[in-house]
C-alpha cells in the first residue's frame, strides 16, 4: 500500500478505486490521474491480467497517458482509465457490466467511461442505461460510434507534419510506409494512405487481415520480423505498445516513426536510441488522439463534421512538438510532455 501511495505521488494520480462485487464476480480498478482540465475520460479495458499488480500497473500507466493526450488535444478533459480483470470472451456478463457502471456512477461524473480492448460499444451502451457517465455510444443511438476511423484520420493528418519536418514536403505520393498491425486503426489508416498515393508494406499476426488489406491497397505483405527491416520512409506501429526497444530499433530502416499504438517506446532509452539513429519519432499520444477527440465531441451533441475538423488540428500539434524539440534541443517525446504539462499547469483549477 505504501508503494501505491508513493507511486500515486510520483506520477500524480488523484484517485484509485478498487472495486469488488461478490454477486457478479466483478473485480475492477478505476484510476483517475488528473482532473485539472475537466472530468477524466478514458476507456475501460477488460483483460485476463496474470495478477492484480499487472492490472494496477496497466491502469496507472494508461490513465496518466490519457491526461497528456487530452491536454495536447486541447480538450476540456482530464485523464482516467479503468480495467476489469477477466477474459472478455469467457468472463464478461451483464451483471458485471452493471456492477461496474454503478462504481463509475459512485464517482459522480469525475470519471467518464468509454470503450477499450475487450469492451465494445454495446457494453458502453449497457452501462449508459444505468448511469450517464459513459461516452462512445453506437452511431444508431446518436453516439460517435467506433473511434478507430477517427484515430486513423488523426494519425494520417499528423503524419503529414512528420513528412514535412523530415523531407520539407507533406505529400504521401510515392512514399513508402510500413504498417505493423492491420487491426481497426491500421486497416483504416492503410486505406487513407493508399488513396493518398503511398506504397504500403503491412504485417499482422492474423493472415486474413493482411490478405484483406493487400487485396484493396496493393500493399506488400511481410512477416512480423520483416516489417522492422523494410526500407521505408515511415514505420507506423499500429499493433501493441512497447515494440520500440533495444532489440528492434537497430533493425529499423526508416526515416520516421508515426503510428497509432499507445506507449510505443518500451522505455525512455528507446527515444534516445531513435535519435542516435537519426529516426524522427512522432510522440504517440499526440498522433493517436483522433478517437478521443471524436468521443469528446459526443459530450456536446455529436457532429462528425465538427469532430473531424478538430482532428485535423493534430497536424498543427505535431508541428508544435517538433518546433519546441528543435528550439530547446530536446527529444520530441520530451517536447510533447513539456507542452502537455504547460497546458495542465495553465488550466489548473483553484
Ligand atoms: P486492434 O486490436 O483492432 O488491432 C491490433 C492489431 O494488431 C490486430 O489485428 C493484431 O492481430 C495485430 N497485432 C498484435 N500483435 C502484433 C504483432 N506482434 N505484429 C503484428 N501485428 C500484431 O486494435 P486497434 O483498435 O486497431 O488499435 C491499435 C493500436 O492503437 C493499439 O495499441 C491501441 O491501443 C491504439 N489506439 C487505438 C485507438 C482506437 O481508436 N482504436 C485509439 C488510440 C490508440
Amino acid at each position: 500500500m505504501n508503494n501505491l501511495f508513493e507511486q500515486m505521488k510520483t506520477e500524480g494520480h488523484e484517485r484509485v478505486l478498487f472495486c469488488s462485487d461478490r454477486a457478479s464476480g466483478l473485480q475492477a480498478i478505476i484510476a483517475i490521474h488528473n482532473t485539472h482540465l475537466g472530468p477524466a475520460l478514458g476507456g475501460c479495458r477488460m483483460w485476463p491480467y496474470p495478477d492484480a499488480d499487472a492490472a494496477l500497473n496497466d491502469v496507472l500507466r494508461l490513465s496518466k497517458a490519457m491526461t497528456y493526450k487530452a491536454a495536447m488535444a486541447d480538450l476540456p478533459l482530464g485523464g482516467g482509465k479503468s480495467v476489469i480483470w477477466g477474459d472478455p470472451k469467457k468472463e464478461k456478463s451483464e451483471a458485471k457490466l452493471i456492477a461496474f457502471a454503478k462504481e463509475v456512477a459512485s464517482l459522480g461524473g469525475r470519471y467518464i467511461v468509454a470503450e477499450d480492448v475487450g469492451i465494445g460499444l454495446a457494453d458502453i451502451d449497457r452501462m449508459r442505461q444505468v448511469m450517464p457517465h459513459a461516452a462512445g455510444l453506437p452511431e444508431e443511438k446518436g453516439g460517435s460510434g467506433d473511434p478507430s476511423p477517427a484515430t486513423a484520420y488523426g494519425v494520417f493528418c499528423g503524419m503529414r507534419a512528420s513528412l514535412e519536418e523530415r523531407f520539407g514536403e507533406s505529400a504521401f505520393q510515392g512514399r513508402k510506409i510500413a504498417i505493423q498491425g492491420i487491426g481497426k486503426v491500421g486497416y483504416a489508416l492503410a486505406l487513407l494512405l493508399h488513396k493518398a498515393g503511398a506504397k504500403l508494406y503491412v504485417c499482422d499476426m492474423d493472415p486474413e487481415r493482411v490478405a484483406a488489406i493487400c487485396k484493396v491497397t496493393d500493399a506488400d505483405p511481410l512477416l512480423g520480423h520483416e516489417i522492422y527491416r523494410v526500407e521505408c520512409d515511415v514505420f507506423s506501429p499500429c499493433a501493441l505498445g512497447g515494440f520500440l526497444n533495444e532489440r528492434t530499433i537497430p533493425r529499423l530502416s526508416c526515416e520516421i516513426i508515426a503510428g497509432a499504438a499507445n506507449n510505443q517506446l518500451e522505455n525512455a532509452k528507446a527515444a534516445i536510441l531513435l535519435k542516435d539513429r537519426n529516426i524522427l519519432y512522432t510522440p504517440d499520444y499526440v498522433l493517436n488522439a483522433g478517437g478521443l477527440i471524436n468521443i469528446a465531441e459526443e459530450l456536446n451533441g455529436y457532429s462528425k463534421e465538427k469532430a473531424y475538423q478538430k482532428i485535423e488540428a493534430i497536424y498543427d500539434c505535431v508541428k508544435e512538438v517538433f518546433a519546441l524539440a528543435k528550439k530547446a534541443s530536446i527529444l520530441p517525446s520530451e517536447a510533447a510532455d513539456r507542452l502537455a504539462e504547460a497546458r495542465l499547469a495553465a488550466g489548473k483549477r483553484g
